[in-house]
């Protein structure tokens, strides 16, 4: 009987945020010293409320857009119970039926085409070091972003695998999400094994699945042992969790398979649900597109000249790099901008990107004007300022708690809300220290 094997895949990919996906804890945890990077969020502990990173939901949109996904305009997170003692809250925040991404599809080489099932957005958990008859716990890795890629079970060969997830670390590494280093456990890979009879149709009513595999090289070895040990013991099919044993390149069966009813997925009752406006998703295809497309030797240079003299942001480089207008105007604008109207880098760009000022037709200086003017900082009304941070804090006494408890982000909370109450940009330093200054 001749057989065709049926992978799926699940990979994890760390992203690279500054901060963790719920809290505010640094999220840059390799190699620092155990439980130094943690709060009440990530360790679990009662009353600590989740806050979602950003900056992280929008990389996860801009991987599934990458892998051309259809992003969902509702989505929501959900809890995934279940007991580890490296899960501190009893539970995971991940997503279960409204992920942000899904649908999408990447090309193999030999052009068959394989479906994306599903990206989606989860946090990560603590880390089990084993030492001698003691079990440690370091919590640095608990709760920082972690992007679930699930593919459909197109793949017939360790080979079409490996492709696939070289590709998978260039997208992401091209988009500058995540450093995608197999040794330091940025990518986390479980391929799931069946086997098709000759002329089946329909899947088969099993599969098997082997746990996180953290190098390419392993990914090909362990597909290649379960397809042989399939084949081999037909009747050593079934439904189960195992793991790759590298001395002796076997597959071990851990436990039989969870169904996901297991896990008694419910909505995150701390997290609202997400609706995404259609300009906003149009804007990250936008900078997805921007950041995928090959760029010629020139614009890979000029992009990282941009970055590195002027901090704009990644995608704004790479937008101005490509574009010889936005180039042009931007190289003759951003010099004198910053040197004689004070004219914030990004500034520039972004008037130059979204077109807020002519790019021909007049001069760098003319241009560098209108652009200091649309992004001056207003005088304010002292007392009208004091009136307005008056109101603000009365509204939000427990903002204010918070900081007194020792929650700096607070403060830029209340910053926020005093700004939102001014039609016209105003200088952020001086509402910050005004409020300080009521507040203590
Ligand atoms: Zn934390």
């Amino acid at each position: 009987m001749k057989y065709t094997p049926v992978i799926g895949l699940e990979v994890h990919v760390e992203l690279k945020t500054n901060s963790k996906m719920f809290c505010r804890c640094s999220a840059d945890y390799f190699g620092k010293k155990p439980n130094t990077h943690t709060c009440p969020v990530c360790l679990g502990l009662p009353g600590a409320l989740p806050y979602p990173n950003k900056k992280a939901i929008e990389w996860c949109l801009m991987i599934g857009l990458a892998l051309n996904c259809e992003i969902s305009l509702f989505s929501k997170f959900d809890r995934k119970n279940y007991f580890y003692p490296d899960l501190p809250k009893g539970y995971q925040i991940s997503q279960y039926d409204e992920p942000f991404c899904k649908n999408g599809f990447i090309d193999l080489s030999n052009k068959k085409r394989v479906g994306i099932r599903r990206v989606h957005m989860e946090e990560d958990t603590g880390k089990l070091i084993h030492e001698g008859n003691s079990t440690l716990i370091d919590f640095n890795r608990s709760g920082v972003p972690l992007v679930e890629i699930v593919t459909d079970p197109d793949f017939e060969s360790a080979g079409e695998v490996v492709e696939y997830l070289k590709k998978i670390q260039q997208i992401v590494r091209t988009l500058g999400v995540s450093n995608a280093d197999l040794e330091r456990g940025d990518m986390r890979m479980e391929p799931n094994i069946s086997l098709k009879n000759e002329g089946q149709k329909e899947l088969p009513k099993y599969r098997i699945e082997v746990k996180n595999i953290n190098s390419f090289k392993l990914v090909d070895k362990a597909i290649e042992a379960e397809i042989d040990r399939q084949t081999q013991n037909p009747g050593q099919r079934f439904q189960a969790t195992m793991r790759y044993d590298e001395k002796t390149n076997t597959t071990v069966t851990m436990r039989l398979k969870e169904e996901a009813a297991d896990y008694r997925y419910f909505p995150e009752p701390d997290i609202p649900p997400f609706h995404w406006q259609q300009a906003y998703i149009e804007k990250l295809k936008k900078d997805a597109k921007v950041m995928m497309d090959k760029p010629s030797e020139e614009e890979e240079r000029t992009q990282e000249l941009l970055i590195k003299f002027s901090p704009i942001s990644p995608v704004s480089a790479a937008t101005i790099a490509r574009d010889p207008k936005f180039y042009s105007s931007y190289g003759g604008t951003a010099s004198i901008g910053k040197d004689e109207f004070g004219t914030p880098y990004q500034g520039t760009a972004n008037a130059i990107i979204n077109q807020k000022v002519p790019l021909v037709g007049i001069s760098d200086e003319e241009r560098a004007k209108i652009i200091a003017d649309l992004n001056r900082v207003s005088d304010v009304d002292e007392d009208e300022l004091n009136k307005t941070i008056d109101e603000v804090l009365k509204e939000n006494k427990s903002a204010v708690e918070d900081y007194k408890k020792g929650k700096e982000n607070a403060i830029m909370f209340l910053v926020g809300q005093v700004m939102r109450m001014f039609p016209q940009k105003i200088d952020v330093s001086k509402v910050k220290a005004s409020l300080l200054a009521k507040i203590k």
